[in-house]
C-alpha cells in the first residue's frame, strides 16, 4: 500500500488529507494517509478556547461565504447544518480615523455621505477612471498601487486598514499581485477598478435577465460564517471525517530522500517512511526540515516573512459599556498611531461568545507595522489595549475577563517578490518527486484559500500516485 505522510494538522493539512482520501477512493487507489502534527491538538491557527463562559478565538473567527471552498468542504463532511452565519451586525464595519469611528460605506450614496474620505480624497478616487492602466507584469507594492490609482488618502484610510485586517501587513512591502490577484487582474482586463465595477455590474444584470444563476453573497466581502462552538468545529469536523491516522504531539525534524520515497525524522528519534510527503506546515518550519536535502529550497522558504501578533480578549459586563456595540468592529489606519490594529466585537457578530449579560471584544496588536508589540509584557499589552479602547470607544473600566494570545509568527507576508519565490519553489520541487506543498504560506491566507490550495494539491498528489514511478 502507498503511504502519504502529511505534515501539519491545520486546516490545510486536514482538508488535504480529506481530499486525498476521497480522490484515492474515486481512483481506486490503495493509499494510507498519515497526518503528523507537532502540537497536542488539531487545527493549527484554528483554536476556539472556552473559558468562564467566553468563547475566545485564538486565530480566525470564521470564513467568508462568498467563495465556495469551505462551504463545499462542510457539505462533503455533512456538517453544513451546523454552520452559523454572522448576524446583520457584521455588515457594519468601522474605520477609526481623525478621532472618530466612521462606518465603512457599503455603496455609492453612503460613500458620498461618509466623512471617512475628504471631498478632495473622493475626487481623487473618482479620477481613478482616468488613470492609465498598468499593463506590465511587474510586481508592485499595495502602497504604490494605492497611491497611483486611488490617491494617498484612500491608501491610508481604506487600503492600509484592509491589509492590516487580512494580513496584519504593511502595504509599503506587500505585493498587489500576490495579495490581491483579482484586483491586479481587473486593472489589466478592464483598464481600471471603476471601469471594472461598472462593466461587471452590467454583466451581472444581463446574466440575471438571461436567467443565469448570479452569486447571491451579500456585498463583495460575503458573510462571515462559523459554528456555535467556534471555528474549531471546522477543524474537528474535518478530522472526524477522516479515516486517516492523525498523530498529534509528533514533530517532524527532518526529511530525507530514500529509494523511491522519503524518510521522515521525528523529534522522538523514530522515523516514518512514506512514498509521498505533503507539507502543510508553515514555510519556515518546512525550511528546517529540508535543510539536509536542499539548502537552497530551505533558503527560498525562509525568505517568506511572517508578521507577529497579539490577540487580546477583553470580557465586560454589558451594563458597564455605554457604547452601542451593533457592528463588526473597527480597523485603525497606521497613521493614527495607535497601539492596536483594530478590535472585533465578537459577541455582537455571533451568539454564544460571551456569558448572558456580557460582551467580548477581541483586539489585534502588532503585525508587520508594529512587530515589537510581541515582546511587551502582559501588563503592558493590557494597559495599551485599555488605553486605546478608552480613547476609541470610551470604555474606561477594567475588563472582567482578560486573555492574551501570542502568535510569534501569525500570518505569512506576501511581500514584493513573493511570486518569484513561488516560481523558484516550483523549480526546486522538480528535484524532489513525491514532495508537495500546501498551506497559507503560498497562495492565500484565508481559510477558503487554504482549503482551495489543499484541494488543488490533492489532485496533483492523486495524479502522481496514478503515474507509475520508476
Ligand atoms: C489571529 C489570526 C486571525 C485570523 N483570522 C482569520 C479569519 O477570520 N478568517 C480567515 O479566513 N482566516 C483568518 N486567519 C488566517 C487563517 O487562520 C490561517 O491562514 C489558516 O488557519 C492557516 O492554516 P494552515 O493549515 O495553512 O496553517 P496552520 O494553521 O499554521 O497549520 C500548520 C500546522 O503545522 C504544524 N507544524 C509546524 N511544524 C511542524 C512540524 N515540524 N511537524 C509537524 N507539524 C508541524 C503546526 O503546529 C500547525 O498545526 C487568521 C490568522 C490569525 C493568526
Amino acid at each position: 500500500m502507498t503511504r502519504v505522510a502529511i505534515i501539519g494538522a491545520g486546516i490545510s493539512g486536514l482538508s488535504a488529507a480529506y481530499a486525498i482520501e476521497q480522490g484515492a477512493a474515486q481512483a481506486g487507489l490503495e493509499v494510507e494517509v498519515v497526518v503528523l502534527e507537532k502540537e497536542n491538538r488539531l487545527g493549527g491557527k484554528i483554536w476556539s478556547i472556552q473559558e468562564e463562559g467566553y468563547l475566545c478565538e485564538w486565530g480566525p473567527n470564521g470564513f467568508l461565504d462568498n467563495k465556495p471552498m469551505t462551504l463545499d468542504l462542510c457539505d462533503r463532511l455533512g456538517i453544513r447544518d451546523r454552520l452559523l452565519r454572522s448576524n446583520d451586525n457584521a455588515r457594519k464595519r468601522f474605520i477609526y480615523a481623525g478621532g472618530e469611528l466612521h462606518r465603512l460605506p457599503e455603496n455609492g450614496p453612503s460613500f458620498l455621505k461618509s466623512n471617512l474620505i475628504s471631498w478632495p480624497g473622493k475626487l481623487r478616487l473618482a479620477y481613478e477612471m482616468l488613470v492609465p492602466a498598468n499593463t506590465g507584469a511587474a510586481d508592485e507594492t499595495l502602497a504604490d498601487f494605492g497611491r497611483r490609482r486611488l490617491g494617498s488618502e484612500a491608501l491610508d484610510r481604506l487600503i492600509a486598514p484592509m491589509v492590516a485586517g487580512i494580513f496584519a501587513g504593511d502595504p509599503e512591502t506587500m505585493s498587489l499581485k500576490s495579495c490581491f490577484p483579482r484586483i491586479y487582474q481587473l486593472e489589466r482586463e478592464y483598464g481600471g477598478l471603476i471601469k471594472a465595477m461598472v462593466k461587471l455590474a452590467r454583466k451581472k444584470r444581463a446574466d440575471r435577465k438571461a436567467g443565469k444563476v448570479v452569486s447571491s453573497a451579500a456585498g463583495p466581502g460575503g458573510i462571515l460564517t462559523s459554528f456555535q462552538n467556534g471555528i474549531q468545529e471546522l477543524a474537528g469536523g474535518t478530522a472526524a471525517g477522516l479515516s486517516s491516522e492523525v498523530r498529534t504531539g509528533v514533530s517532524v525534524a527532518g526529511i530525507n530522500a530514500v529509494d523511491g520515497g522519503y524518510q521522515l525524522l521525528l523529534d522522538s528519534g523514530e522515523t516514518l517512511d512514506a512514498d509521498v510527503v505533503l507539507s502543510a506546515a508553515p514555510a519556515h518550519a518546512l525550511a528546517g526540515m529540508l535543510e539536509g536535502i536542499d539548502a537552497s529550497m530551505a533558503e527560498t522558504l525562509r525568505d517568506i516573512p511572517y508578521a507577529p501578533m497579539n490577540v487580546v480578549c477583553f470580557g465586560y459586563e454589558k451594563a458597564k459599556i455605554a457604547r452601542n456595540l451593533d457592528g463588526f468592529g473597527y480597523l485603525i489606519p497606521k497613521k493614527e498611531g495607535k497601539g492596536i490594529l483594530g478590535t472585533l466585537w465578537d459577541s455582537s457578530i455571533f451568539p454564544n461568545r460571551a456569558p448572558e449579560g456580557h460582551v467580548l471584544l477581541r483586539s489585534m496588536m502588532g503585525g508587520a507595522t508594529n512587530p515589537a508589540a510581541i515582546d511587551l509584557s502582559d501588563d503592558e499589552v493590557k494597559a495599551r489595549v485599555m488605553a486605546d479602547l478608552k480613547e476609541i470607544m470610551g470604555i474606561d473600566v477594567e475588563p472582567d475577563f482578560v486573555r492574551i494570545f501570542r502568535h510569534q509568527r501569525a500570518i505569512p507576508q506576501y511581500t514584493v517578490g513573493h511570486g518569484k519565490r513561488l516560481l523558484a519553489l516550483d523549480e526546486q520541487l522538480c528535484a524532489h518527486p513525491g514532495l508537495f506543498l500546501t498551506g497559507n504560506s503560498y497562495f492565500g491566507v484565508g481559510l477558503n484559500d487554504c482549503v482551495n490550495s489543499s484541494n488543488q494539491i490533492a489532485e496533483r498528489v492523486i495524479a502522481y500516485l496514478k503515474t507509475p514511478q520508476g
